[in-house]
């Protein structure tokens, strides 16, 4: 080994002794006769002292560092006189006596510490360098510890890790393919696996009864914070299970990760909802419940009054927002323009704020009484102080997503998104399809091996938008952090269900035969769900994007700008993929 400790690790007990360092230099201070370098290893940071007077020529070395050289020093470790407290090796530093440089190092593009001066680009483009601030590297740390934990708990439940593999066909998940196309199959394009769906099932079949794999996923989707073209998943299928027996291991090993990782105990059973409630209530299938703010329907209260946009509407609905009446005119202005921006639609809002005497004052005074707002304050529950914010639409869903939109970007205002408070909820009761107006035809919520509640089978020919799905969504934070389903394990059930998302037997044979024949073979009930590791990390260790806890992330434009990809490949490459490009706008 070149080196006798890591530049984390020396504390006040080994003062005296001899060591051996290696590290990158991070800062050096020239001050006086002494040069201080701090040295930078994936450990921590050491304190290097040169004394001019005890040996000007190692001195004089040590003045020509230059930042992110990379050095291996020897010297004894001393007791530092000024200590510094923010360090856990900030009780002592190293007197050196040697000095070699192990290799030398261009000027960064930007400072490697926590708080750079690089921006996002510029830190992509070098990620390698930006893996080397203490902040990201922590972020892979955590992501190694999660995954640490995650094997641990499954490995002592019974749960097999096996790999399945990634060049294989399409595996219907909602998204785009990744495609990959065949040498020796001129014409023909493997698919990467948007999850590995159907392999996780066609190992039930084959008794491998508990499941999982952390592996990587493709979907050639539009990218958000929370999105990558490639990402992790915890993926885990279990044989002779039920709905709540899946809930029951996945709440322990979510309880087990906040307990191993975070240090935090959660005793209580997590929240359920069903998905309808959490559509009426919050207006999205992943709500934020750290706060309040539960949507109050108001349509009974406010039709009828001469108001037109209430008059007309289909929807009414509002949030009370706490002890929010102090909100100026200005603020509930910013508000308003919030919700008409075109990305969100609301064509306005109307606010209302319970006065000192109980007495309500609204924008919309003209139109409605004291009576009326007396009754609607009850339906609110609101009290003195509060705020109650209203929208109106032609749309259900859409309003109550507008009103979602309000919900957060209030709780946001207010402070109430803390993130390290954590509430974890299950959303139950998924509907199975939901119509594709583009399309013009029904389309998988979850996925099209999901299987029907029983009690609603009888709905699948006449109404399938009001069959509910045996699936369930882990949301943690209104971030939906897992998701799975009991599946189908009866091929003609299974053929049904394909038949209903407008595939022809042909082509449901084309695709799924494989399925369909195992599914003849002895398919054993059965059901599971993945974790996204991504979300996980990034919930964890409170980040904005799950870029941040990936070692080599793509940009918002699904491009690796480090090693410029994805690019042209060379001609002969194509021919003997045996293709023509045929690009119209490079
Ligand atoms: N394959 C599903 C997904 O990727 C998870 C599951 O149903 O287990 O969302």
């Amino acid at each position: 080994m070149l080196r006798t400790h890591t530049c984390g690790e020396l504390r006040i007990s080994h003062v005296t002794i001899p060591v051996t360092l290696c590290g990158w230099v991070q800062r050096s201070r020239k001050m006086g006769g002494m040069t201080f370098i701090d040295l930078r290893d994936r450990y921590g940071i050491t304190q290097l002292v040169f004394n001019e007077e005890i040996n000007a020529a190692l001195c004089e070395q040590a003045n020509k560092l230059g930042r992110e050289y990379v050095i291996q020093v020897r010297g004894t470790v001393n007791e530092r006189s000024n200590k510094n407290a923010n360090l856990p090796t900030g009780e002592i530093e190293i007197i050196v006596s040697e000095l070699k440089v192990l290799n030398s190092a261009l000027t960064p593009p930007f400072t490697m510490e926590d708080n750079t001066d690089g921006g996002e680009d510029l830190r992509m483009k070098y990620r390698y360098l930006d893996l080397r601030r203490s902040n990201v590297r922590a972020n892979l740390e955590l992501r190694h510890k999660i995954t640490i934990e995650v094997r641990s708990y499954l490995d002592k439940l019974g749960f097999l890790e096996v790999e399945t593999p990634v060049l294989i066909g399409s595996t219907p998940e909602g998204a785009r393919d990744f495609v990959v196309p065949s040498r020796m199959n001129h014409g023909q394009f493997y698919a990467l696996p948007q999850s590995p769906q159907l392999f996780k099932q066609l190992l039930m079949v084959s008794g491998f009864d508990r499941y999982f794999q952390i592996v990587k996923c493709f979907r050639d989707e539009d990218l958000r914070a929370d999105r990558q073209p490639e990402f992790t998943q915890i993926d885990c299928e279990m044989s002779f299970v039920e709905q709540e027996d899946i809930i029951s291991i996945f709440e322990g090993m979510t309880k087990h990760l906040f307990k191993s990782i975070l240090g935090i105990e959660i005793t209580d059973p997590f929240v359920r909802m069903t998905w309808q409630d959490a559509m009426t209530y919050y207006g999205s299938d992943k709500p934020d419940l750290r706060f309040g703010m539960k949507f109050v329907e108001l349509a009974d209260y406010m039709k009828g009054y001469g108001f037109q946009a209430f008059d007309e509407a289909v929807y009414i609905g509002g949030i009370c927002v706490e002890g929010a009446a102090y909100y100026t005119r200005k603020q509930i202005d910013a508000l308003t323009e919030f919700v008409k921006r075109p990305q969100i639609g609301a064509k306005g809002m109307v606010y209302a704020r319970v006065e000192n005497d109980g007495s309500v004052k609204s924008s919309v005074d003209k139109f409605y009484s004291q009576e009326v707002w007396q009754e609607i304050k009850k339906a609110f529950g609101a009290n003195v102080g509060d705020l109650m914010l209203i929208l109106s639409g032609n749309n259900v869903m859409k309003t109550r997503k507008q009103l979602c939109e309000l919900r957060i970007e209030v709780a946001n205002q207010l402070g109430l998104r803390d993130k390290n408070t954590f509430v974890c909820l299950w959303v139950t009761d998924f509907p199975l399809f939901e119509r594709d107006e583009e399309l013009q035809r029904l389309t998988a919520v979850h996925h099209p091996f999901t299987s029907p509640q029983p009690e609603d089978i009888h709905l699948l020919d006449n109404h399938p938008e009001a069959v509910r799905a045996n699936a369930y969504d882990m949301v943690i934070n209104g971030v939906e952090v897992g998701g799975g389903s009991i599946r189908i394990h009866d091929s003609e059930l299974q053929n049904k269900m394909f038949e209903l998302l407008g595939f022809t037997p042909e082509r449901a044979q084309e695709q799924f035969g494989f399925l369909m024949n195992a599914f003849k073979y002895g398919a054993p009930p059965h059901g599971g769900l993945a974790y996204g590791l991504d979300r996980w990390v990034s919930l964890f260790a409170g980040l904005d994007s799950i870029r941040d806890c990936i070692a080599f992330p793509k940009n918002n434009s699904g491009r690796d700008v480090m090693i410029d990809a994805p690019s042209f490949i060379e001609a002969s490459q194509l021919e003997e993929l045996g293709l023509t490009v045929n690009v119209k706008d490079k």
